[in-house]
């Protein structure tokens, strides 16, 4: 049986002519694959759509029709939906004349609740697993297009099914995205594999500074590097996975400076610490495994205080767990 919140949500968007979707600066493929899917999902049920990305989707090339993706959104709309994003501030601007969203579809821990109708479910280890099984309960039905959106979502979240959230629910989800048209090994070469050459050099620069103290790996990326480079992106390049990789680090760190005097902080965390918290308390969010912040401050100033709460919070959840 439909649960009332989903009929709720299917009667909002049958009298919405005109919907506009939103996610987070920048976007990971989870943001760019739902917002896409649910779009696309959208359009093909007769609405206008605006998807709008603040920070655009060139690194998401390789989706369906992600030129269709917008920075910033253009007149009145009769629904507002973001999607894997748990707080308005990190939407940027886009939401700046549209008030309080209709419906928020998260699976952040950290999830305010800013919604209208909240489908927030922690558990799920993507936004796009969280749309593939409410579409149908929402009158939408799945496209080969929607469905490499959807598991897109899914490969990126789950870093190709290697985070230990993955389970077998979520590999028949793939699967059930599979028959329906998504190419995996696609998608996996595209997000997980290729790099661009310039992206490559970047982490050359944060590598380069690699430190490593007391479970702690971190590096920083700045702005001299960025402009040295010619790297286009405001973000790590996806680095930190590079550093999660390293067997010494129980949790990672990647300080990526930002102009105006501010740093994305990213963390990431072996089974059984959680990084949600810390995250959280600097002003941010995210999941057990994988958060992060944006903190104002010089790149050393943030640095500092960030390892120095990080190892305080390592060696407590180490002691806690005996
Ligand atoms: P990132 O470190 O940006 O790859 O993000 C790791 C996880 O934390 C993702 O699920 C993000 O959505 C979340 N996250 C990152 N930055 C923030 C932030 N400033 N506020 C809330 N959540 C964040
Ligand atoms: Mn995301
Ligand atoms: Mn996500």
């Amino acid at each position: 049986m439909t649960k009332e919140i989903d009929q709720n949500i299917k009667e909002k968007i049958e009298s919405s002519e005109r919907i506009l979707i939103a996610s987070h600066v920048r976007p990971d493929a989870d943001a760019a694959g739902s917002l896409l899917g649910l779009g696309l999902a959208l359009k093909q049920a007769g609405k206008q759509v605006q998807m709008v990305l603040e920070d655009g989707a060139d690194k998401f090339q390789y989706l369906p029709e992600y030129d269709l993706i917008r920075q910033s959104a253009q007149a009145k709309v009769d629904m507002v939906v973001v999607v894997d994003c748990s707080d308005p501030t990190r939407v940027g601007h886009v939401l700046d004349d549209y008030g309080r969203p209709d419906l928020v579809v998260d699976h952040h821990k950290t999830n305010l609740d800013f919604g209208t109708y909240n489908v927030v479910e922690p558990e799920q280890a993507a936004t796009a697993a969280i749309l593939f099984d409410h579409l149908p309960d929402w009158g939408l039905s799945y496209s080969p297009e929607v469905a490499n959106c959807l598991l897109s979502g899914i490969v990126g979240d789950t870093i190709g099914f290697r985070t230990s959230n993955v389970n077998s629910d979520l590999l028949r989800k793939a699967a059930s995205l599979m028959d329906l048209g998504a190419d995996l090994a696609e998608i996996y070469r595209e997000e997980l594999v290729m790099k661009p050459f310039t992206a490559v050099r970047y982490w050359g620069s944060g590598l380069s500074r690699l430190e490593h103290e007391d479970g702690l790996v971190w590096t920083s990326l700045t702005l001299a590097d960025r402009e040295k480079i010619e790297y286009a992106g405001n973000d790590d390049a996806d680095l930190v996975n590079v550093l999660s990789s390293v067997k010494e680090a129980e949790i990672a760190l990647i300080f990526v400076e930002q102009p105006q005097n501010e740093v994305k902080v990213s963390w990431r965390a072996n089974p059984g610490l959680d990084v949600s918290g810390i995250a959280f308390e600097f002003g941010g969010g995210g999941h057990a495994a994988a958060a992060g912040a944006d903190i104002s401050g010089t790149l050393s100033e943030v640095k500092k205080r960030v390892i120095i709460e990080t190892k305080k919070l390592l060696e407590h959840q180490k002691a806690t767990k005996g």
